[in-house]
C-alpha cells in the first residue's frame, strides 16, 4: 500500500529583524540610553544609520554593546507593532517556515538558539527554524523557497537571482526607500510589500489555505 499523499506545503523564508521584530527601536534606544541621540524621533534612511549622528566609534560602541549584552535578541527586542500573531502561526502551520536572519553574535545562548527562544515566547511558536548566515541566496536556492520576505534589499536581491522562481517581496522600511533600490527592484520584478500581514495574506490566498 502506497502512502496517502499529502498535499505539498510552499516553503517561506521570512526574514527576522525589522520584518516581524522591531531591531532598528531596539538599537535607537540603546543609543539614546547611552547618550548618543537622536533627541528626535527620525528613522535610518540607509543599512549604515548615516542619518542617526552617531560617529562611527558611537557605532562600534552600540554593536559591542550589543554583542556584550546577555541574549539580547531574547529579551532586548519586541514584536513589530503591527504584526498579528495569529497570522505567523496561520502561515507557520500551513507552510514550510524558515526564518533565515544575518543577527550578529551576542553573548550568552547561540544566535539561533536565542531567536528561536524569542520566537516562542512571543509567537508561540514551538519549534521554528532559525538559520543563522550572511548567504540568503544560496540559502534560498538549497531551501527552495516559494516566497521570501525581507527588509534589506541586497537580500532580495540576491535570493531573487539564486532563485528566480521565488516569489520576494521587499518589507517597506524606512531604510529602503532610496531610488538606486526602487530602480533594482522594478528590475528584478520584487514587489514592495506594506508589512508580515500582508506577506502572509497573499500567500494563504494563493495556496487556499
Ligand atoms: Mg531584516
Amino acid at each position: 500500500m502506497s502512502r496517502p499523499k499529502e498535499k505539498k506545503r510552499v516553503i517561506v523564508g521570512c526574514d527576522l529583524d525589522d520584518v516581524l521584530v522591531a531591531f532598528m527601536p531596539a538599537f535607537i534606544d540603546m543609543a539614546r540610553k547611552a547618550g548618543f541621540g537622536p533627541d528626535d524621533d527620525r528613522k535610518p534612511i540607509d543599512w549604515d544609520w548615516s542619518n542617526m549622528g552617531w560617529t562611527r566609534e558611537q557605532r562600534d560602541t552600540l554593536w559591542q554593546q550589543l554583542a556584550d549584552t546577555k541574549d539580547f535578541w531574547v529579551h532586548a527586542v519586541k514584536p513589530m507593532p503591527q504584526v498579528d500573531s495569529d497570522l505567523v502561526n496561520l502561515l507557520y502551520e500551513s507552510t514550510v517556515m524558515y526564518f533565515p536572519t544575518a543577527r550578529a553574535r551576542a553573548v550568552g545562548g547561540d544566535v539561533a538558539i536565542q531567536s528561536a527562544r524569542w520566537l516562542r515566547w512571543n509567537f508561540g511558536i514551538l519549534y521554528p527554524t532559525v538559520i543563522v548566515s550572511n548567504e540568503k541566496g544560496p540559502l534560498a536556492a538549497v531551501l527552495k523557497y516559494d516566497y521570501f520576505l525581507d527588509d534589506r534589499p541586497k537580500n532580495c536581491f540576491e535570493v531573487k537571482r539564486a532563485r528566480p522562481e521565488c516569489q520576494v517581496f521587499l518589507c517597506e522600511s524606512s531604510h529602503n526607500q532610496d531610488y538606486e533600490t526602487r530602480r533594482e527592484c522594478e528590475m528584478l520584478d520584487i514587489p514592495r510589500i506594506a508589512g508580515f500581514n500582508e506577506f502572509a495574506e497573499l500567500i494563504l490566498e494563493e495556496t487556499n489555505v
